[in-house]
């Protein structure tokens, strides 16, 4: 009972522009990063999508980006750094739409509602799956042995893991024509990160939890990563998101040191937080966004829980 009446409380709200007037006298703490995955329109298939949770509808999105652009300032990673480096004045709420791992829904759903709302997004791709044309290993396994299974296989030890996606993973997305699930190709991915609109950077090649992984194997998939993007677009990313995002748990020091090495100068986290200025640049929280997040709710959100 209790969160269906709350959503009602939000959404009367939200009519009755309380949130407007709210947010026009709230101050962020810090940079708003937002961490998305997919944004789908297959909703009515939405109970046959392993991780659903993690792609939000084409509706929820063109609202967001529409709350976004009216009561926020949607800013282009560049501009999140200035801020950051004392290099550009401070702004009252400053949002960072950002998403993880390159799904094909990014170019064909995603990018037309950025457009027209003019919110730039910073894509950090998961280069493997992009360049071999097959699905991300989570969604593989969730696919064949269901969603249970893919949470266990991040717990599992570095050899363990990456024994189980080489036996289980690889399906072409030649399957996935329409699915959700697919990722971007490269040339989708290409002509993506050369959209004004749009920045990118570097997810790891296979999407391992790094923490799990040997030093040397950590710096394999970042430069990796790093290199294929640099080959598809011309330009070598210095941004970067941890795959899983725990700090402490999926990423640790060698893999900040790792990142160093490779020139990468911010990395995002999925600790959730305001990403203010005396965070460590390699350590930038993020809000991880989930379908059913209403643009009341994001608005409540924004003015009242995070
Ligand atoms: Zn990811």
């Amino acid at each position: 009972m209790r969160v269906p009446f709350a959503g009602t409380i939000k959404r009367l709200a939200w009519a009755t522009g309380y949130y407007e007037r709210a947010l026009a006298r709230r101050s962020f703490p810090g940079v708003a990063v937002l961490c998305y995955h997919g944004v789908t329109v297959a909703a009515a298939r939405r109970d046959r999508l392993p991780h659903a949770g993690l792609h939000v509808d084409a509706g929820e999105f063109e609202a967001h980006c529409a709350l976004i652009a009216a009561h926020c300032q949607p800013l282009a990673l560049r501009e999140a750094m200035a801020i950051w480096a004392g290099e550009a004045a401070p702004l009252p709420r400053p949002v960072l739409v950002t998403f993880d791992d390159g799904y094909r829904s990014l170019l064909q759903v995603a990018l037309p509602i950025l457009r027209r709302h003019g919110v730039p997004a910073t894509v950090f791709a998961c280069t493997g799956p992009i360049a071999n044309g097959t699905a991300f290993w989570f969604d593989d396994l969730a696919r064949s042995r269901g969603e249970s299974a893919a949470e266990a296989a991040k717990a599992l030890p570095y050899a363990e893991w990456r024994a189980l996606v080489e036996t289980t993973g690889g399906l072409a997305t030649r399957h996935l024509s329409g699915d959700p699930l697919a990722p971007l190709s490269v040339a989708e991915f290409t002509a993506l990160a050369h959209d004004p609109l749009v920045s990118v950077g570097a997810h790891t090649a296979t999407h391992p939890i790094l923490a799990r992984a040997p030093e040397a194997v950590q710096r394999d998939e970042i430069a990796r990563s790093l290199d294929a993007i640099a080959g598809w677009t011309g330009a070598r990313p210095t941004s970067f998101a941890y795959p899983n995002g725990r700090p402490g748990a999926d990423y640790d020091d060698r893999t900040r040191s790792a990142l160093r090495d490779a020139a990468v100068t911010v990395a995002f986290s999925t600790h959730e937080g305001w990403a203010h200025c005396g965070e460590p640049p390699l350590d930038r929280s993020r809000f991880v966004m989930r379908h059913g997040t209403s643009a009341a709710e994001l608005a409540h959100r924004m003015c009242h829980s995070w």
